[in-house]
């Protein structure tokens, strides 16, 4: 285990989320204290019972009820080398445009102002889990527009307040909430690096895990009905943009360890375009035994699962070239690598075979 990791503690936001804790764990792999933060009492006991069975003595934990109370961070920030800060929400089941934009501003803004005030000198990154729905605006552009770090959503707030819906919602939050650190980064030069990670939607095994399916996260959901037999097929996420959540993991320590090279930047992470049919032709291929939905087979996406010709692209070259890697993972290996997690996790509790013995 490198050593030299060893005194740095990193501060991760939200750190019983999906994609929080495949980082915590890739830092506690490379040696780091992790210092977690969650809104709940129980998160701790669950990860080191989980998650970071082993990494006991390289974990800390402070609970902050509410991320947008000014100050909620002073604490949790003091004497931290990074600050990951992915806790958002991500809640489809939310009603109002501001139940989204309020905590992830808020949370932002207050966490910006922890840093400024408490961390202290020896803090060299900030990295923000934002999304590529900050990014992409398919009201304003033209609907084959090859999207880059240079875009962003900037209708999707309107759309959402006109007439409501979750996922709109949710991405207008994620844009505004990266435009309020930006902004924030201007007006305060802060002495820190800060840099933003933008993935498509994030499939992949999870490492900690809810006590039912029902209760994964917004992304992981619809793989697992699908696999399981749920007749509905689930509503496209986005422009269906994927990416694993091993390779975002990844995105997030390599900015947080290149500060010099991630600072004021943005890494779009979209490895291609694979919609709920692609993981129901993928998983009824793989698993012919089981009922799984057929929907119409093949549509909406390429063999390839690379971006169709006429539709919108999203190209990942920035952070394909840092993290020194041609392609991410693919689609099918992170969708079979999850189904592969479901079932040694919640061992024959999928029943959708066609013929029972
Ligand atoms: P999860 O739902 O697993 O994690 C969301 C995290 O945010 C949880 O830790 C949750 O805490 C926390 N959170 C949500 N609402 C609040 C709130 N009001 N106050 C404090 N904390 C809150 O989802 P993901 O791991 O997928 O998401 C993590 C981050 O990644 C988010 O910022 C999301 O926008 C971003 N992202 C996710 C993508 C995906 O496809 N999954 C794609 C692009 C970006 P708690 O456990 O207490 O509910």
């Amino acid at each position: 285990m490198p050593s030299d990791n060893a005194d740095k503690v990193v501060l991760i936001t939200g750190i019983n989320g999906y994609i929080a804790t495949h980082i915590g764990l890739q830092l506690l792999q490379k040696g780091y204290k992790v210092r977690g933060t969650s809104r709940s009492t129980s998160a701790k006991g669950h990860l080191l019972a989980g998650a970071f069975k082993g990494y006991e003595s390289q974990y800390e934990h402070v609970e902050v009820e509410d991320i947008v109370a000014s100050g909620a961070f002073d604490e949790a920030v003091k004497g931290v080398h990074a600050i990951l800060h992915t806790a958002s929400p991500v809640d489809f089941t939310l009603k109002t445009v501001d139940a989204f934009f309020g905590p992830a501003i808020g949370g932002n803004l207050s966490i910006l102002e922890s840093a400024k005030a408490t961390a202290g000198p020896q803090l060299r990154a900030f990295v923000v889990t934002s999304s590529i729905a900050a990014i992409m605006d398919r009201w304003r552009q033209a609907p084959d527009h090859a999207y880059s770090e240079a875009d962003w959503n900037e209708m999707g707030e309107s759309v959402a307040r006109r007439e409501f819906t979750a996922p709109v919602a949710y991405g207008a939050s994620k844009a505004a909430a990266e435009r309020a650190v930006w902004k924030w980064v201007e007006a305060n030069q802060p002495f820190f690096a800060v840099a933003a990670v933008n993935p498509a939607v994030v499939t992949g095994p999870p490492v900690s895990w809810p006590t039912t399916p029902d209760k994964l996260n917004t992304t992981l959901l619809p793989i697992w009905n699908i696999y399981s037999g749920n007749n509905v097929m689930p509503p496209q996420i986005g422009s269906a943009g994927y990416i694993d959540v091993r390779d975002v993991a990844r995105m997030h320590v390599w900015a947080m360890e290149h500060p010099d090279q991630s600072n004021g930047e943005r890494y779009l992470m979209s490895n291609g375009k694979a919609p709920p049919q692609a993981a129901a032709d993928l998983l009824r291929e793989q698993f012919p035994e089981r009922d799984i939905i057929v929907g119409e087979p093949g549509q909406g996406y390429t063999k390839d699962y690379w971006f169709p010709q006429g539709e919108a692209s999203s190209v990942s070259t920035k952070a394909y070239k840092a993290l020194g890697v041609p392609k991410f993972i693919t689609y099918d290996r992170s969708v079979l690598d999850t189904v592969e997690a479901f079932e040694k996790q919640w061992p024959g509790l999928a029943q959708n075979f066609k013929h029972k013995n």
